[in-house]
């Protein structure tokens, strides 16, 4: 059943309030997951407790960002620092979750967008501080994709012309939409994970060493099931034009010091993911109009 204009307006009114606090709770579930996934452990059990003192976290404790302040960043069993990146995290995500919801409305565009940005958040900052990417995170953003995909449209527009080249020769009978949507999250997964190979193998050849995992394959692989094959390549020039940036800004700064430092190469293509999905569209189009002048 489709809502009515009026209860749309009504929620239109209430997601801005009530969409920060849902992403200050996800962003507390993040920081769960990026301390514990890369260490194989349970992001279910057991309950939160200090690493330090095992001192259970009581729910009052656990309140996004303003626990912390309240507790002024410290343990109440030991009085060990907690880190400051759970706050941050859980703001990031909020404020992230606001922004959203003031761009896309009570949509099904909008869970589309959170569900991707929380997952981005959380293997971007795993990926800088473990190097790793982890499986739980890069398969549920596959399954997530493709499943947005027979939700609302992809729109990338490359489906739809493959399928309009079969059936304008009359080989086959147009497609409905939510096939087109779904050819198109296939299309960017394939592009996405695809092109990573390419570099992947590529760099082996080279180099003879292993440049980069298969984590950020299916980081990829993942990103192209949301957003489709044009912002998937986008995301990936964007993403190593950043590490090129940061990368060589870090190994110049520590003059060969650091040679074998691994660059996060996730990080920077899921930062580029980001905005890759929100303004991915108008960039492609940009470039697509100059290149036909
Ligand atoms: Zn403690």
């Amino acid at each position: 059943m489709k809502p009515s204009s009026l209860e749309l307006q009504a929620l239109a009114i209430v997601l801005p309030f009530v969409a920060p606090i849902f992403g200050l709770l996800i962003g507390s579930f993040l920081n769960v997951c990026i301390v514990r996934l890369p260490k194989e452990e349970s992001v279910v059990t057991p309950r939160s407790h200090c690493p330090k003192c095992g001192h259970m976290i009581a729910w009052y404790e656990n309140i996004p960002v303003f626990s912390f302040l309240f507790l002024r960043g410290r343990c109440r069993g030991c009085g060990e620092p907690i880190s400051w990146l759970y706050p941050i995290i859980e703001f990031l995500n909020g404020a992230m979750f606001l922004f959203l919801a003031l761009m896309f409305g009570p949509s099904m565009e909008f869970l589309k967008y959170a569900v991707f940005g929380a997952l981005m958040l959380a293997l971007v900052v795993t990926d800088f501080r473990e190097r790793i990417l982890p499986d739980e995170l890069t398969f549920v953003g596959i399954a997530a994709g493709a499943g947005f995909s027979l939700l609302t449209p992809v729109g990338d527009g490359t489906a739809a012309w493959i399928t309009q080249a079969f059936t304008r020769n009359g080989f086959a009978t147009p497609w409905p939409p939510i096939m087109v949507s779904a050819l198109d999250s296939l299309l960017g997964a394939i592009a996405g994970a695809a092109t990573l190979w390419c570099v992947r193998e590529g760099y082996y050849l080279w180099r003879g060493v292993e440049g980069m995992g298969f984590g950020d394959l299916k980081l990829m692989a993942a990103v192209g099931a949301f957003v489709g094959l044009k912002v998937t390549l986008l995301t990936i020039f964007l993403g190593s034009v950043l590490g090129s940036i940061l990368g060589g800004g870090f190994i110049f700064l520590s003059r060969g010091r650091d040679t074998a430092y691994e660059l996060p190469f996730g990080t920077f293509l899921g930062v580029a993911a980001i905005f890759g999905a929100l303004w991915g569209k108008e960039v492609v189009h940009w470039y697509l109009l100059k290149l036909s002048y």
